[in-house]
């Protein structure tokens, strides 16, 4: 199938990917990088851009799940990989024969992942998570002692060993917010916690994006990069992309599906929230709330056709939405560009955000499988062959 003749596409640009990964390793040169692939690579694709992260330096991959990890073992990745969202029941055992860090915030998880250890046979490689202040997942602090001293047990006992301390900020998009500082304190007195009493982490972290490009006192041993790493700015008050030395990496375009002429007071999709002031000529975008497009965009969604900016008229449907092109016409086969750098004068995930009242992160990350990928930029001679073994990695 030609390019052209997709209905839809979400191109991704991994020399894009790889130079981003550069830049925020240039702003934390002392520290190890982690990319975050979690959720597809926030819609990206997460075998790819792990791979093209790992040629451009990152030491690191991670993501929520395990089963997320397990997909890129069977892919091929080698390298030092970590998930941290848990459930009782694992799959601890597949985790720590794959050779994955496993994040334990508490207990249960260290009964459960020492069992799967001591069945393996093998020592499972465990973070240690601090809720610094979050208050979402993690040890709290009170509990720390405890897990501390149980951890400690199980490394003596051959079924651990404690390779990481880290935490998660809530308001590190907010510099100069109260948090960052009192989370940065509650951690740094974890840590040494720890230390006291015989852990010995390789890598102690708990910056994301923002923090990354913000704080310099967070990156500790390791950055743990998501949405920067896909050239987005993690908030607009720390500027754009461009501001912040990234590049957007996906572009979202579509295939015009039909244009046609129509008399003024003609009602326009699902509800007619939209009705023609005039006579003009409509444009289908065959792009729907099922291919990711948020439904809020209805009225309000930017598009570039024929060089300019529309706006999506009335409600975005399960398939499809339509621009009203004025007086301007287009031709089926025409391209509408949803969202994408925006040095083709098109709007960006940033644009679309501010118009369906989430973020940037939402906006790429919910763009489904209905959507091809189609990635650009690639460079294989840049594997290095100590992380990646190409057994499906571009299947
Ligand atoms: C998603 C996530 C990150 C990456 O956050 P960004 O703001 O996208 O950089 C880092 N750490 C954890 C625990 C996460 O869940």
């Amino acid at each position: 199938m030609s390019e052209t003749a997709m209905r839809v596409r979400a191109q991704i640009d991994l020399a894009a990917l790889r130079a981003n990964v550069r830049a925020l390793r240039a702003r934390a040169p002392r520290s190890q990088l982690m990319a975050v692939v979690k959720a597809n690579g926030y819609g990206h694709g997460a075998i790819r851009c792990a791979r093209a992260a790992r040629q451009a330096g990152a030491g690191w991959v991670g993501t929520a799940l395990p089963q997320e990890a397990l997909a890129l073992r069977a892919a091929g990745d080698r390298g030092r990989l970590m998930c941290w969202l848990w459930t009782p029941g694992g799959p601890w055992r597949e985790a720590v024969e794959a050779d994955i860090d496993c994040s334990v915030s508490g207990l249960w998880a260290l009964e459960e992942v020492s069992a799967a250890a001591r069945a393996a046979g093998r020592t499972a490689r465990i973070q240690l998570k601090i809720d610094t202040g979050l208050g979402r997942n993690g040890c709290a602090p009170g509990d720390w002692e405890r897990l501390i001293a149980a951890a400690r047990a199980a490394e003596d006992a051959g079924t651990v060993r404690v390779t990481g301390i880290w935490s998660h900020f809530a308001c590190a998009d907010e510099p100069g917010h109260p948090s960052i500082q009192a989370q940065l304190a509650v951690f740094r007195d974890a840590v040494s916690y720890a230390e006291r009493q015989g852990i010995r982490p390789e890598v102690r972290h708990i910056a994301n994006s923002p923090a990354t490009l913000t704080l310099p006192e967070s990156h500790f041993d390791l950055v743990r990069t998501g949405i920067a790493m896909y050239g987005i700015s993690p908030d607009p008050v720390l500027g754009s992309p461009a501001d912040l030395g990234l590049r957007p990496v996906m572009t979202l375009s579509a295939t015009l599906a039909s244009v046609k002429r129509v008399p003024g007071g003609h009602g326009v999709s699902y509800g007619h929230r939209y009705v023609t002031p005039g006579e003009t000529t409509l444009a289908l975008v065959p792009v729907g709330y099922a291919d990711g497009i948020p439904r809020s965009g209805s009225g309000a969604g930017p598009v570039l056709i024929g060089g300019k900016w529309r706006t999506v008229a009335g409600r975005v449907a399960m398939d499809q939405f339509v621009v009203d092109l004025g007086g301007d016409s287009a031709e089926p086969g025409d391209e509408a560009v949803l969202f994408g750098p925006g040095d083709r004068g098109e709007p960006t995930a940033e644009d679309w955000a501010r118009a369906t009242g989430t973020i940037a992160y939402e906006v790429v990350t919910r763009i489904s499988d209905r959507v091809p990928r189609v990635y650009v930029g690639e460079d294989e001679h840049l594997d290095d062959e100590h992380q990646y073994t190409d057994t499906g990695g571009r299947r």
